[in-house]
């Protein structure tokens, strides 16, 4: 059997081990410690915003933004719908109402007009939402100016879940630093990782303040253990910090590597005009998280995304539909949903392909080798 080809897999630099190694030798195996405060201040200055608190993960932190935008039971919750469930799980945490929204086809993100519309009926039943979760989907960031422009006429908390999105940027600013509250993730298959873990980023230093003292169980200024609201369990500790410190050092070549990654793709299968890829509009700057594919479901005769990824997963090589949009899921079968068929129609014909920062151009080769020979083998190319 041929090595396994991941789709996005953790890339030490090395680095972890001797931070590691640091913060047990000075018996820092604690919640809290001087990695976390040098990674807050590390993301602090990456993404240009100036308070920071690290969390377990990246789902912690859309929980806590959501309270810290005044959300609770009832309200109603503006969400991506093409996005990881992740996103869309806090608002039932707060027993909040989601308002699921399509995605527009230049950056797969939320679509300003269904957005406008929907803000506009929810309106005229006298309901006003009280936040927005804004996803930048595979990194490449969502229609900012848009989306920021209605935030303002209508009053609405932004929250940027650029879970996906660390080292992209729209118009030179970071991807997190527009909104109300921008969260990161570093999870194990995320651009870094710290194997678990993620971010809340804010300009509102008291709602950071918030945060560390609801991530951290509450607890009152006293010297008994007195609590005058529900906390969570929800830092960072500092070994999972320290090799996150070590991760972020070396972010850009990651960036770097993924966008390489694509690059490749591109050259190699632009060519095929049932191929599409998600171009970069002008002042995006994508990561490239995960490069992805569409394939023209009429231009390719009805070649399905389930069978080329079943012709890949014969040759050890991890691929994956892209997200299933959360209007679709069982779960929210019942939830409001906005919008038309742009982010079905994504989900039926798109595909994820390996992206690490990690692959060599041999397995960057292999991946397109396959991908050529079902196509031939579809009757697609000579
Ligand atoms: C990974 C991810 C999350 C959740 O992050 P965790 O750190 O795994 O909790 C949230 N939103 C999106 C879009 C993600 O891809």
């Amino acid at each position: 059997m041929k090595d396994r080809i991941l789709l996005s897999s953790p890339h030490m630099s090395g680095k972890e081990k001797v931070y590691v190694e640091e913060a047990i030798e000075s018996n820092w195996v604690t919640p809290l410690g001087p990695f976390v405060d040098k990674m807050e201040a590390m993301l602090s200055s990456y993404t240009n915003v100036p308070y920071c608190a690290v969390l377990n993960s990246g789902t912690s932190a859309i929980h806590l933004a959501l309270k810290l935008s005044g959300v609770s039971e009832g309200d109603y919750v503006i969400c991506q719908s093409m996005t990881f469930s992740a996103t869309a799980n806090p608002i039932i945490y707060e027993k909040a109402k989601p308002v699921f929204i399509d995605s527009e086809k230049d950056t797969w993100n939320m679509c300003p007009i269904s957005l406008e519309r929907a803000i506009k009926d929810l309106m005229s039943k006298g309901i006003s939402p009280k936040a927005l979760l804004l996803v930048h989907l595979y990194g490449m960031p969502a229609k900012i100016d848009e989306i920021i422009r209605i935030c303002n006429t209508y009053y609405i908390a932004l929250i940027e879940d650029a879970a996906e999105a660390i080292g992209s940027s729209y118009k030179g600013k970071a991807c997190g630093s527009f909104g109300d509250f921008g969260i990161l993730s570093f999870n194990g298959n995320k651009m870094i990782t710290t194997s678990g873990g993620g971010a809340l980023l804010s300009r509102n230093e008291k709602a950071i303040k918030e945060a560390k003292f609801l991530a951290t169980q509450a607890k009152d200024n006293a010297p008994h253990y007195q609590h005058s609201k529900i906390g969570y369990n929800y830092r960072l500790s500092n070994i999972s910090a320290a090799i996150g410190v070590a991760q972020l050092e070396v972010l850009d070549s990651r960036v770097q590597a993924r966008r390489e990654n694509h690059e490749f793709y591109y050259n190699s299968l632009k060519h095929l005009s049932f191929i599409s890829f998600l171009k970069e509009p002008k002042d995006y700057y994508s990561n490239r998280w995960l490069s992805c594919i569409l394939i023209d479901p009429i231009k390719s005769g009805g070649l399905n995304c389930n069978d080329i990824i079943l012709a890949l997963e014969d040759e050890n090589i991890e691929t994956r539909p892209l997200w299933k949009p959360m209007h679709l899921q069982p779960v929210f079968k019942d939830e409001l949903y906005y919008g038309n068929t742009v982010a079905s129609d994504l989900f039926e014909n798109g595909l994820c392909l390996p992206s690490g920062s990690n692959l060599a151009k041999t397995d960057l080769e292999r991946v397109v080798n396959i991908l050529i020979k079902v196509f031939k083998n579809a009757g697609l190319i000579k």
